[in-house]
């Protein structure tokens, strides 16, 4: 496998600095949290001010939506970005989101701090290549079907356009078995993190599909070396507007954070 960019080397392990002190992969577990959609500047501005006295520095929410029915609801776009910006400045919190289209991301990019790429994106090359023309941080999602050597390439085609700040981000594959959304592959965390420089975040809310299951796995890839969990998180599950049989209540995350904190410090 050629990982020309993203390679492990001895010498360096790529942190991916947000500012402000914020940073991902250097030898802390990197709490994401956030509804998976923008909803209104009332939802996200809730969130954010209970993941700001949870001391979460990271806001995730998506404005641009790659829903699998065109019926669905497909994000409040721009406005949505605008809605988080606010949300942020108030709380002081950094941004993620998911960007699906190559002509979206130069308008979108003073919003966001750290782009996601989804994972039915992974191998779109045009995207890939877009948003390696830009020096800011990408959170590349695994594609549900894709290896973890077609994952990494994906990878170096951002990091082959000037942009190596790359987070690889496990959610999950499709497997023979649906009782879960995806199979949450754990064992490419310490896989990855012996093949490359890159951080590793893992996402246990598109991993599982299930909301009882989200905190045993954030407990699971602490244990394994993960830099960091993405959770989706809402003050009403039953009512969000998308994935809220997967996304968990406040109290809920509360007691993530304690028990998956207490496994990373008895481990690290
Ligand atoms: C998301 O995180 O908002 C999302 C759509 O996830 P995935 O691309 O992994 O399905
Ligand atoms: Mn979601």
């Amino acid at each position: 496998m050629n990982l020309k960019y993203i390679g492990k080397d001895k010498e360096s392990k790529r942190v991916i600095d947000l500012g402000d002190n914020v940073k991902i992969g250097n030898e802390n577990f990197t709490i994401i949290g956030g509804p998976c959609s923008v909803e209104s500047k009332e939802q996200i501005s809730k969130i954010a001010k209970f993941l700001f006295e949870k001391n979460v520095k990271i806001l995730r929410g998506g404005a641009f939506k790659p829903r699998t029915s065109p019926y669905s609801f497909q994000g409040l776009g721009l406005k949505g970005l605008k809605y988080l910006k606010d949300s942020a400045e108030k709380y002081q919190l950094k941004i993620i989101s998911e960007i699906l289209d190559p002509r979206d991301v130069e308008k979108s990019i003073d919003y966001i701090d750290i782009i996601q790429i989804g994972s039915r994106n992974m191998q779109n090359y045009a995207l890939l290549k877009e948003v390696g023309k830009f020096n800011k941080p990408i959170m590349l999602k695994r594609g549900m079907n894709a290896t973890i050597e077609e994952w990494l390439m994906a990878a170096e085609y951002i990091a082959l356009e000037g942009n190596e700040n790359i987070v690889l981000c496990e959610r999950g594959i499709r497997t023979f078995d649906n009782f879960t959304r995806n199979t949450l592959d754990m064992t490419a965390v310490p896989i990855l993190k012996g093949l490359t420089k890159l951080p590793v975040i893992v996402d246990p809310s598109h991993g599982t599909g299930i909301r009882h299951l989200v905190s045993p796995m954030s407990k699971a890839a602490a244990a394994v070396g993960a830099d960091g969990i993405m959770v989706e998180v809402h003050f009403n599950p039953e009512e969000a507007l998308s994935d809220g049989h997967q996304s968990i209540d406040f109290r809920e995350f509360q007691e993530l954070i304690d028990e998956t904190k207490k496994i990373y410090d008895c481990i690290y």
